[in-house]
């Protein structure tokens, strides 16, 4: 675990010395509201192959209802290593499509929504799994635009701040960014000193718990799988 001051000065050194080839952490292209880039793990994709990734895989295979019924409950492990090998390809949700698409004969809409689906899942976690290992805390959550039906509370947990050890405490449930089904949502990591956010303190604005996103119109099941037809 590295402690803030640690981490504080290491972030003020990619700052002066611009991006480093060694260090996980990168300056962002986007400025802050003051001008200064925003800082964020830099993504190395190989790091999805390691026990915990993989029971996250299994796991995140396993809770698509969607994959038995197109692909077929049997197949489960095959898929758990086509998206292990998207993911390790760099988030390639094409890759995953393409062979989902071939591989079982499903159509081009059910691989590549099964696709999306897994690689946010993966992605996310394997952010998470980094960002806690550099000793990083908060994260903000910044809503994925694009979608044609967003959720009610990710629409509202836009912008707010939650620790990326537990995720945001959502309709009674702990959820990260990007691990609903298709949520196109990610976050933003908070670094102390950066942000707003002093060193030693909690960042201004985190709640635990928002009570406004406890009560939100959810879309149903039959919706979300609706969009397979
Ligand atoms: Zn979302």
């Amino acid at each position: 675990m590295i402690n803030n001051g640690f981490l504080n000065g290491l972030v003020q050194s990619l700052f002066q010395k611009g991006k480093s080839s060694t260090s996980q952490i990168e300056n962002q292209a986007k400025p802050d509201t003051k001008g200064r880039s925003l800082p964020t793990v830099k993504f190395d994709p190989k790091r999805v192959h390691n026990p915990e990734m993989a029971a996250n895989i299994r796991n995140n295979v396993q809770t698509i209802k969607c994959i038995g019924w197109c692909i077929g409950s049997e197949n489960t492990k095959e898929v758990e290593a086509a998206v292990t090998r998207a993911a390790a390809s760099g988030r390639n949700i094409k890759m995953l499509t393409d062979e989902l698409e071939h591989t079982y004969g499903i159509t081009r809409k059910c691989a590549s929504f099964i696709a999306c689906d897994q690689i946010e899942k993966a992605t996310s976690q394997i952010a998470q799994r980094e960002e806690l290992a550099l000793g990083l805390v908060y994260g903000r959550w910044v809503h994925g635009r694009g979608g044609k039906h967003p959720r009610p509370c990710h629409v509202k947990a836009n912008g707010k701040i939650f620790k990326i050890a537990k995720g945001m405490f959502i309709q009674g449930r702990w959820v990260l960014p990007g691990m609903d089904i298709n949520c196109r949502c990610i976050w933003e990591i908070l670094l102390p000193g950066y942000q707003d956010f002093k060193v030693g303190t909690v960042p201004k604005g985190y709640k635990e718990v928002y009570p406004e996103l406890q009560k939100c119109p959810e879309r149903s099941p039959e919706f979300l799988y609706g969009i397979l037809d």
